[in-house]
């Protein structure tokens, strides 16, 4: 099968002539993803190891044919078109946590839970904030993601990633970390590394707890979400504006503005990813018309063509 995008054209047989891992062809991207919505990928891909990872990103780059890394899917919207191009996942390949010299090392297809399990397990303290979060620890990097006042650079020594072809190891000042936000958006993260303090095991499995009691308390688990929609703007919540702007609870087709965090947004059962969208905009001008902030988005689009991401207010 001969598939044309961008300015390449990608044969799934060409690729497995060498490639090593798990290739499907046109496969539904909404299963891999926390809000549940979505078209296909022309290919999804996980790579067994390095080697194969190199081999298909390098394949992929000299014929300009566009790539998306996946990870648990918890902070992106997938249009309902999907992606034209291949989404790569890491976790079979890419899942280990480990001690290295008296620090964490997790790769990025590990998810967030087994980390802070791991931590526990070892004593290890710093992490709990996390527990709860359903990323994978490459989407956590990239995000900087964090929560009750910590995040993820405040642990953080040094990150390994592909960037264009060759594995740099980028130590945390160079991380361009921001709220939110890092250097890596253009790389692909393989590893990072943690240091973290000893503690005591009990102490820090009741924080975990506390954290993840407080997050059954807040937001809407029972639901397929994909957490915070926006960043929360300088000195105030993006919920508080929300709820302000008395749009909680407000629904188009099966997506709404969750009634129990206005930040979140759930999908009721067949939600599209267009009327996502829709709540999007309408949030974004009803809060920008209330108080002049206009609210940044925190969770990525993807495969939305430049018509639909023009539409946004
Ligand atoms: C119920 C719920 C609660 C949440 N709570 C929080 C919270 O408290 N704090 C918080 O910060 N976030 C939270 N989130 C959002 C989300 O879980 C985090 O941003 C998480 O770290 C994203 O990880 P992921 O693997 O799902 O990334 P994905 O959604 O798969 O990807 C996110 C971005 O990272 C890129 N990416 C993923 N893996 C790689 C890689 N290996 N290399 C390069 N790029 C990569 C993707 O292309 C995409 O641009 C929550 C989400 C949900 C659904």
């Amino acid at each position: 099968m001969s598939m044309p995008a961008g300015s390449g054209v990608i044969t799934s047989d060409s690729i497995r002539s060498f490639f090593r891992g798990r290739i499907f062809e046109n496969e539904p991207l909404a299963p891999y993803t926390s809000m549940k919505v979505g078209g296909p990928a022309s290919l999804y891909l996980e790579p067994q190891d390095r080697d194969d990872l190199v081999a298909v990103i390098r394949h992929f780059r000299e014929q300009h044919f566009p790539f998306l890394m996946i990870g648990r899917g918890s902070n992106m919207i997938i249009s309902d078109e999907g992606f034209p191009g291949a989404a790569i996942n890491l976790e079979s390949g890419f899942s280990d946590v480990s001690l290295v010299d008296g620090d964490v090392v997790a790769e990025a297809g590990a998810r967030l839970t087994k980390l802070v399990d791991f931590c526990v397990q070892h004593s290890l303290q710093g992490l709990e904030w996390a527990a709860g979060i359903p990323g994978s620890v490459g989407g956590a990097v990239v995000m900087n993601a964090g929560a009750h006042g910590s995040e993820m650079k405040n642990h953080i020594v040094e990150v390994e990633a592909l960037r264009g072809t060759s594995i740099a190891t980028v130590k945390t000042e160079d991380a361009g970390f921001g709220y939110r936000t890092s250097g890596f958006t253009q790389d692909i993260v393989l590893s990072a590394r943690f240091r973290l303090s000893r503690g005591d095991r009990e102490d820090i499995l009741r924080r975990k707890s506390e954290m993840m009691a407080r997050r059954n308390a807040t937001q809407p688990l029972n639901m397929p979400n994909s957490g915070s929609m926006f960043i929360n703007p300088s000195g105030t919540h993006a919920a508080h504006l929300i709820e302000q702007a008395g749009l909680k609870g407000k629904r188009i087709g099966d997506a709404q503005i969750s009634e129990k965090h206005a930040n979140f947004m759930v999908n009721l059962g067949s939600a599209k990813a267009a009327d996502i969208l829709k709540l999007i905009d309408l949030i974004r001008r009803t809060v920008y018309q209330n108080t002049g902030v206009l609210l940044e988005l925190e969770v990525k689009l993807i495969g939305f063509s430049e018509e639909a991401r023009a539409s946004l207010s």
